[in-house]
């Protein structure tokens, strides 16, 4: 784990589940339109909602 994706980590929201992380990014994409999604982190393993990057 890098110093940069720990800091990336610990500022972010934290989900228990991908269901609970979709529903956020759903209403992040409706509020801001723009494109979010939910992904599984790797520091923390649990899920955080991030800008889509495709
Ligand atoms: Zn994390």
């Amino acid at each position: 784990m890098t110093e940069f994706e720990k800091r990336h980590c610990y500022q972010k929201f934290k989900y228990d589940t991908h269901k609970e992380a979709r529903r956020a990014a759903k209403a992040m994409n409706r509020k801001y339109h723009e494109p979010f999604d939910a992904y599984c982190c790797r520091c923390c393993e649990f899920f955080h909602v991030g800008h889509k990057l495709d």
